[in-house]
């Protein structure tokens, strides 16, 4: 099983080899030996699996691996998979996130077999909790929440029952109805199961099935003032969709003996919850409530600021579906929590857009470079290759002309050791063009570097050099004339420590202030003036980047998706 248990030291060829192993040969993880055994000894024909999240937020990449898990199972085994909005808590739902969770699930690349929402069994469910109290496995309490705490117990020392514990049968019916037709107000009577005070599993002592809370659903509107507990309302859905293996997460698995008490006593369609550690990722946080404050404390733009780490976040910054689902397979399913190293993420985007994404000049921190020999008033068109890893990526002209831009860390006025690039006396490759040596350059009053003059090489034109000269660098460039503007942003990190969520004091203390960088006029080559917010792009040296749905084609906005090569992997090593 490729699980990340260890996640210090990977390196990019590591997680290639981890890549590949995957893909070929490896071994089931544990559900699915679970489901091959299951299958096998004809306990289900096939399997049934569902997604569930509660609507109060936007999916993040957490969600992604159980969604990739779920679906995935599914595909595999030919079964089928749902996804189901877990909306039993009214106050927290809100249909925006319902139409967001829609729309990630499907961008990430699957289809449910039905869309299903907990709320549609309200009925059913409250049908289940009267079936229970006819049993005498379900009762009326009506103490307050500090009663029912102080009379819990703990891990050494057994609960109480409560005094409303003996209530008849039709005392609790009668109850019950009542609570449903509205007669108390919230928090003044619960409906709890009656397990066992005594039991050792504190989640088995009495636990509340039903609570009163006079709230407006984002479905069912005001119809219901009574609602079901996540206890009362998992499993029992599960077993309504006749759900085989009930994926959750590690917090989950004290809740399981509940979750089999329940289907026991109620007699229905025998669903089995299974757990697997939850993913983290370094430098993030994951929690939805935590993702919230940033966005409702304007810490980032919003739900899909592409520092986030939810799915919507990640498809703006340039993320691609396969680049998530692969990253999924690769981390693997785990049973103990654990933090995946967000590099592998970015490794996973790499390897993707370096397929994919069609290599273009854009020139983020300009110096204008002169070539005096080069005819003034003339213009030529170099073929550019638009991406060489793939055969039927074609071309595009690119323009050229007597002045360009360059990078300014292109330029030395005196080459430090190994600096291969323009330096007076050094020569330099012009990606698509000549070679270039630099003769001189000019300087204002505070020192600043304002034209650097060059004589370039007829002979040495790309595809077709006669010169029989060797240089060691090549650079980008864009034509002066030609240049388009375009505004990128600089992305890094949202924080600046591995795990935020577990240092001391607020984790919004350790928000990495540089985590945008705005260029407001890089110049970028006339080709990519054409550039649909999503595309994606290589800016040749600099980087992958997508354009953003801020974008028009007067003011192209361009997004960093991840650098060429891990450079915090570098910044740790020194
Ligand atoms: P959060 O703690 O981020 O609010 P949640 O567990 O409350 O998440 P749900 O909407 O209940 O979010 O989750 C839907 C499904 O996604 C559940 O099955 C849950 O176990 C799974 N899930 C949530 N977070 C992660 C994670 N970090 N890694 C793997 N699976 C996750
Ligand atoms: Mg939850």
């Amino acid at each position: 099983m490729l699980s990340n248990e260890s996640n210090t030291g990977y390196n990019a060829s590591k997680y290639s080899y981890l890549y590949h192993y995957k893909m070929e040969e490896r071994s089931l993880n544990f559900l699915e030996e679970i489901i091959e055994k299951d299958l096998a000894e004809g306990k289900y024909k096939s399997i049934y699996t569902r997604f569930p999240p509660e609507p109060n937020g936007y999916l993040h990449i957490g969600h992604a691996a159980s969604i990739c898990l779920n679906f995935g199972l599914a595909i595999k085994y030919q079964g089928k998979c749902n996804l189901r909005f877990d909306d039993t808590n009214p106050v927290t739902e809100e249909t925006e996130y319902v139409e967001s969770i829609m729309n990630d699930v499907k961008w990430l690349g699957f289809n449910w077999d039905e869309l299903r929402y907990t709320s549609d069994y309200f009925e059913q469910l409250y049908a289940y909790a009267v079936q229970l109290i006819r049993q005498g496995d379900a009762y009326v309490d009506d103490s307050t929440a500090e009663q029912m705490a102080a009379t819990k117990g703990d891990i050494n020392k057994p609960g109480t029952d409560s005094a409303w514990r003996s209530r008849s049968i039709d005392e609790n019916l009668a109850l019950f109805e009542e609570m449903r037709a509205g007669k108390y107000p919230d928090g003044a009577k619960v409906l709890r199961a009656k397990v066992d005070m005594a039991h050792p599993n504190l989640l088995m002592r009495d636990p509340i099935i039903y609570r009163i809370k006079h709230a407006h659903h984002h479905r069912t509107g005001d119809a219901w003032c009574i609602y079901p507990m996540y206890d009362f309302a998992h499993g029992q859905s599960d077993s309504i969709e006749q759900i085989t293996h009930s994926i959750c997460t590690l917090e989950f698995i004290h809740h399981r003996p509940l979750y089999d008490w329940f289907i026991q006593k109620l007699g229905i369609f025998p669903s089995h919850q299974y757990e697997f550690a939850r993913r983290n990722l370094t430098y993030t946080v994951m929690s939805k409530r935590k993702l919230l404050q940033l966005v409702n404390e304007k810490h980032v733009a919003g739900w899909d600021d592409p520092r986030m780490p939810t799915i919507s976040g990640l498809r703006r910054r340039g993320y691609t579906p396969e680049s998530i689902r692969n990253f999924a397979d690769t981390i693997g399913i785990a049973k103990r929590d654990n933090i995946t190293d967000v590099s592998l993420l970015e490794f996973c985007i790499r390897e993707n857009l370096n397929k994919v994404a069609n290599r273009v000049m854009a020139v983020l921190d300009p110096v204008k470079l002169v070539i005096t020999n080069y005819p003034e008033g003339q213009t030529e068109e170099f073929d550019a290759e638009n991406n060489p890893e793939d055969e039927q990526g074609g071309s595009r002209k690119v323009p050229f002309s007597r002045e360009i831009w360059i990078e300014r860390e292109d330029f030395q006025e005196q080459a430090t050791k190994k600096f291969f690039r323009l330096a007076p006396g050094l020569m330099v490759r012009l990606k698509y063009a000549y070679i270039v040596r630099c003769d001189d350059f000019k300087k204002d009053e505070q020192g600043v570097v304002t034209e650097i003059y060059c004589s370039y090489l007829p002979e040495s034109k790309s595809g077709n050099d006669t010169s029989g000269l060797k240089v060691k660098g090549t650079i980008h460039w864009v034509s002066v004339p030609h240049a388009q503007t375009a505004e990128v942003r600089l992305y890094d990190r949202l924080f600046r420590v591995e795990n935020p969520a577990n240092e001391d004091g607020d984790f919004k203390d350790y928000i990495n202030p540089d985590s945008l960088q705005v260029v407001a006029n890089a110049y970028i080559e006339p080709a990519l003036t054409q550039a649909q917010p999503g595309d994606r792009f290589q800016f040749l040296r600099k980087g992958y980047f997508c354009a953003d749905k801020d974008s028009t084609p007067g003011h192209l906005v361009f997004n960093r998706t991840v650098g060429l090569k891990d450079s915090w992997a570098k910044e740790a090593k020194k």
